[in-house]
């Protein structure tokens, strides 16, 4: 597999132009995490509505094109969703970078996020992709207990 694979058209697409970029108000939970081995970071948030629904994700993020491109995709394709949704894509996409490479994803649950398919053949750049969907989960299960 060539490497310029890697950063697919998507990916790149995405990284140039990050969707829902920037950190906004209100919010109803926050989370930061950090992926020392490549040195990404993001501070990511979660807006839930009274349904339970996802209202806006915002984020701030640092590092590889990869983390940031990964930020962007999981803004277009949690927003508006059940929590419920949310997380049955956050395990599509958690099931997709730990297959390493034998995988290509189901674009009906998965949509852009398939693109990264490639990326889950380097264990280094897993935790790239994987690191805004952490922050989402953990952001997630916070504003649970505040709501509680
Ligand atoms: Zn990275």
């Amino acid at each position: 597999m060539r490497l310029d694979s890697l950063y697919q058209d998507v990916i790149m697409d995405h990284y140039r132009r990050r969707r829902g970029h920037g950190l906004r108000e209100p919010f109803t939970a926050e989370s930061c995490q950090v992926n020392p081995t490549c040195g990404d970071e993001i501070r990511l948030r979660v807006a839930v509505d009274g349904q339970g629904r996802i209202a806006d994700v915002s984020y701030e993020a640092a590092g590889c094109a990869i983390s940031q491109a990964s930020a962007s995709v999981l803004h277009d394709a949690v927003c508006g969703l059940p929590q419920s949704e949310a997380m049955i894509i956050e395990s599509a996409f958690h099931a997709l970078m730990q297959s390493r490479g034998t995988d290509a994803g189901d674009p009906e649950v998965l949509g852009d996020a398939v693109a990264f398919a490639g990326v889950s053949r380097y264990p280094a750049r897993v935790k790239c992709a994987l690191l805004p969907w952490m922050a989402l989960k953990d952001a997630l299960h916070r504003s649970e207990g505040i709501s509680r």
